[in-house]
């Protein structure tokens, strides 16, 4: 048994926290937050004031690792999220009939839900195990450090009520964790933190289907693409989607997208939103925005070894991705599994560091360089709004924007591009193999004139949707 503090009970903390104490470990988690969730997702959803959580609000696609590890983990969270509204989407069900199943395909299924499902169903099921202590809205205020060895040691977590000693201290705090601040403040070596600023700004507004109304409209791409700018559905638990825009913060256009009408009129020059706005939900928010985010690298060991032991990180306070592939929650699950996996080995810090070390670097590390690398292109691409389709596309662009479009057309083809989207096989892997390849190729010799293209609005179209009236007086 190790006793273990962990900082933040987000969605990294929380799964951290109920994976060790289904192990037997004994588990203190602080939560700066007094609010428990649950009792009505809706008013929590929408009405708790969250500012340090400001991304809760904010659609999320939950790819297949959510389902995976919850369902090893903790199944009966897994079905409490189904019960309270949750829905599972396979990839695969974009055909009429599903190709015949081959093994792994279990593993690419979504959870479409609000990411409040998911957390208060983790509140529930982390309240009913006794080895679990939450501190809610008792907010962690520094470590306990041992510095007599060559390398500090944490040894707890401090609040402002009292100090908490534990074996084994777990970073869950966040894109903005405090914990490299109180390590840099009690004269450790710095932690490592790389850093990449994202150019993209994310606008979305919230949708309830009318209950006597169709729940979905169709076979509908759940995305549409313009040089400028992206749009985007997440349909999501209890007849709620949210409608998304995705432009430049460099896009003199974007503010007036917090408008309600005018994000409402640019949104559905989507094909794939305006299709579901077809459907007259009721609209439930205002248009929520989110800007200044960044792709965060932060690793406690630097060329001269660990920085510090016992303490590791879970979640963004990790690896903090962009959301545009979605992979941030899945990561916090892989993390929290992993360590709840290997906690038994925490009463040698300096080999359990050294092993979270190797498996944030081979398990995360290649998801986030591929964010980080999309990010650029994707940055490049919306930051330059006159940018129109027109002239030949390169070779790959041509290749990749035709797997996209093949994908639709061939389930073998959907299930490679589901196996790179749900964190299964990276794109080399799933699209390299001689079948996927033989199948492209058959596509593009019966389409010898694709080119990329557009389904969004054009540029003049996007400025009179987004042109706001100058008031009269
Ligand atoms: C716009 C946007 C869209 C996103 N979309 C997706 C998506 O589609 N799919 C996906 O998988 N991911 C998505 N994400 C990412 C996802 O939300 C994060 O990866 C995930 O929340 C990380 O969980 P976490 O536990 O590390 O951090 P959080 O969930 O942010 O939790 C951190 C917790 O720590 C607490 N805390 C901080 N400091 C202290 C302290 N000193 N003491 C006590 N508590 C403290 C905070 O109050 C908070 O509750 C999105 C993010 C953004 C910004």
């Amino acid at each position: 048994m190790t006793r273990v503090a962990i900082v933040g009970g987000g969605m990294g903390g929380l799964a951290a926290a109920l994976f060790l104490g289904r192990r037997g470990h004994r588990v203190t988690l602080f939560e700066r937050d007094g609010h428990r969730p649950g009792h009505d997702l809706d008013r929590d959803f929408f009405h708790w004031n969250r500012p340090g959580v400001p991304h809760a609000v904010q659609p999320h696609g939950l790819l297949a690792p959510v389902r995976t590890v919850l369902r090893a983990e903790a199944p009966d969270v897994y079905r409490t999220a189904l019960r309270r509204g949750a829905r599972e989407h396979n990839e695969l069900d974009w055909f009429d009939t599903r190709p015949p199943a081959r093994p792994g395909d279990d593993d690419l299924v979504t959870l479409r839900s609000r990411r409040i499902v998911l957390e208060a169903a983790l509140h529930d099921a982390v309240d009913r195990e006794p080895g679990i202590d939450v501190r809610l809205g008792e907010a962690a205020e520094g470590l306990l450090l041992d510095r007599r060895g060559k390398v500090p040691q944490a040894t707890g977590v401090r609040s402002g009520v009292r100090e908490y000693p534990a074996e084994l201290v777990l970073d869950a705090a966040g894109r903005r964790s405090p914990v490299p601040g109180w390590l840099a403040g009690a004269g450790c070596r710095d932690a490592v933190v790389e850093n990449h600023r994202v150019g993209i700004a994310y606008f979305c507004r919230w949708y309830r289907l009318r209950p006597d109304g169709p729940r979905d409209p169709g076979r509908v791409r759940a995305g549409s693409v313009t040089p400028f700018a992206v749009g985007g559905v997440f349909p999501s638990d209890n007849g709620v989607f949210a409608a998304s825009l995705t432009v430049s913060t460099a896009d003199p256009t974007r503010t007036a997208l917090r408008d309600p009408e005018v994000f409402e009129r640019a949104a559905r020059t989507f094909p794939a939103i305006a299709a579901w706005l077809a459907l007259t939900p009721e609209p439930v928010s205002g248009v929520l925005a989110m800007g200044g985010l960044h792709n965060r690298w932060t690793s406690l060991t630097d060329a001269d070894g660990p920085v510090v032991t016992g303490l590791a990180g879970v979640g963004d306070s990790v690896a903090y991705t962009n959301p545009t592939m979605g992979q941030g929650v899945s990561m916090a699950l892989w993390a929290a599994q992993w360590v709840a996996r290997h906690a038994d080995g925490a009463g040698n810090p300096a080999s359990f560091t050294a092993a979270h070390h190797r498996w944030t670097r081979r398990t995360l590390r290649p998801w986030f360089d591929r964010q980080v690398a999309a990010d650029r292109a994707e940055a490049d691409r919306l930051a330059d709004p006159a940018r129109t389709p027109s002239g030949p596309a390169t070779p790959a662009a041509r290749e990749r924007a035709a797997l996209a479009a093949c994908a639709l057309e061939d389930p073998l083809v959907m299930r490679a591009r589901a196996q790179v989207r749900h964190l299964v096989l990276t794109a080399d892997q799933a699209y390299g193999t001689e079948e996927v390849r033989a199948r492209l190729a058959h596509w593009l010799d019966q389409h010898p004139g694709f080119t990329p293209s557009f389904d969004g609005p054009t540029r003049t179209e996007w400025e009179t949707v987004t042109h706001r009236p100058a008031p009269t007086a």
